[in-house]
């Protein structure tokens, strides 16, 4: 496959630089830059203000997109799920989520993309697919932002929502993450504001204060998944090296940076982080920090143990939550099965291959 350098990894700068060595001015990187996040361009051929010998020219340097499609499916609420192929022959997936027509009605034009930050992750949480053959590579910014303009292309939908829930651990790819983050926040890039952006971490404290001293105002979502060290441990491994004081004080931290309300995620798992003590260490937790809470459902991953508590118990542990004053929602849209456990489409692939 191909390694020539991936525009979608460039910011505007690096463009105009990579012109002027082919003796072009800046006005090219406009054009180009116009073609590939304005009009959708995805290859040079397209792109007919340009002279037909710099067409050429930037083919055999650069490729616009370095992610090849490898198959797309769709569960039946619409979510699609899209894999794809890097140049060293590994695998990422992202997936596209229209918005719950429950929440934003069935004419709503939102679409969230979850987007993968490394191939596999080395944090090994106990109950994720994406974790389970260990950690290969980081993305580059380039393999992070293209997968916005690949699904966007593929779906024919305007994305307008990111997460960076995908598989790996994004603060472990801080500089990359950022880079990526910024093309895709670019007014001359994809354009989608940092609000509407949210990276998700399993709790990396040192990194979670570098990324708090960062200008944009992109969201964060913390993986919290037990709301005692003793709890959070049995599945988090990250837990023993930032256990959960440690990582309140670095949000702490972000809090006093930033405007934006912390999330805090929590799988309900049956047996493990669902009982009632848990549900308030959780609450007392959450509204220390004024951090709203997104409880999720379990998502059976194959060849692991563990399985989601009954309606019942999800309903209780809300309860506990909403009657303690916290801001928390629980998911209980069907048919997303294949939305969550992120990681499982890859792993399957490579198993294959
Ligand atoms: N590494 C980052 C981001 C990727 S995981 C993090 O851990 O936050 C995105 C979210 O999906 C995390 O909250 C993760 O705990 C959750 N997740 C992983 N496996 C899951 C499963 N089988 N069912 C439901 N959620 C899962
Ligand atoms: Fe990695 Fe996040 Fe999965 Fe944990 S939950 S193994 S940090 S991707």
């Amino acid at each position: 496959m191909s390694r020539l350098t991936a525009i979608t990894g460039l910011n505007r700068d690096e463009v105009e630089t990579r012109l002027h060595q082919l003796g072009e001015p800046d006005y090219r990187a406009t054009q180009i830059l116009d073609w590939i996040y304005a009009k959708g361009a995805m290859d040079f051929e397209a792109m007919t203000n340009l002279p037909a010998a710099l067409r050429s020219k930037l083919a055999e340097r650069f490729t616009i997109s370095p992610l090849r499609s490898v198959e797309g499916t769709r569960s039946g609420d619409t979510t699609r799920k899209y894999l794809y192929q890097l140049h060293d022959g590994r695998y990422i997936e992202t997936v596209l989520i229209p918005a719950s027509p429950a929440l934003y009605g069935e004419s709503s034009d939102r679409y969230t993309l979850c987007v993968s930050s490394q191939v596999g992750c080395a944090y090994g949480c106990k109950f994720c697919a994406s974790g389970l053959d260990g950690f290969a590579r980081n993305l580059d910014a380039g393999e992070i932002a293209a997968q916005v303009l690949a699904a966007g292309e593929e779906s024919g939908k305007k994305i307008n929502n990111i997460v960076f829930m995908g598989m790996g651990e994004p603060l472990a790819n801080l500089p990359n993450l950022l880079k990526a983050i910024a093309i895709i926040n670019a007014p001359w890039g994809i354009g989608i504001g940092a609000r509407h952006m949210t990276v998700s971490t399993s709790g990396l404290a040192p990194q979670i204060r570098e990324f708090a001293d960062q200008p944009l105002q992109v969201r964060l979502a913390v993986s919290l998944h037990g709301a005692s060290d003793e709890v959070r441990e049995k599945i988090m491994p990250v837990n023993k090296k930032y256990p959960i004081n440690e990582l309140l004080d670095s949000l702490r931290y972000y809090n006093s940076k930033k405007k934006q309300k912390i999330t805090f995620e929590y799988i309900l798992i049956e047996d493990i982080n669902d009982s009632e003590e848990q549900a308030r260490s959780l609450a007392t937790l959450a509204y220390s920090l004024n951090a709203k809470i997104n409880l999720i459902p379990y998502n059976k991953v194959e060849g692991l143990p563990w399985a989601r508590p009954s309606e019942a118990v999800q309903e209780d542990f809300l309860n506990t939550l909403t009657s303690r004053g916290v801001h928390a929602t629980l998911r209980r849209e069907k048919g997303h099965d294949i939305e969550a456990a992120c990681g499982q489409l890859r792993l399957r692939k490579e198993q294959e291959g």
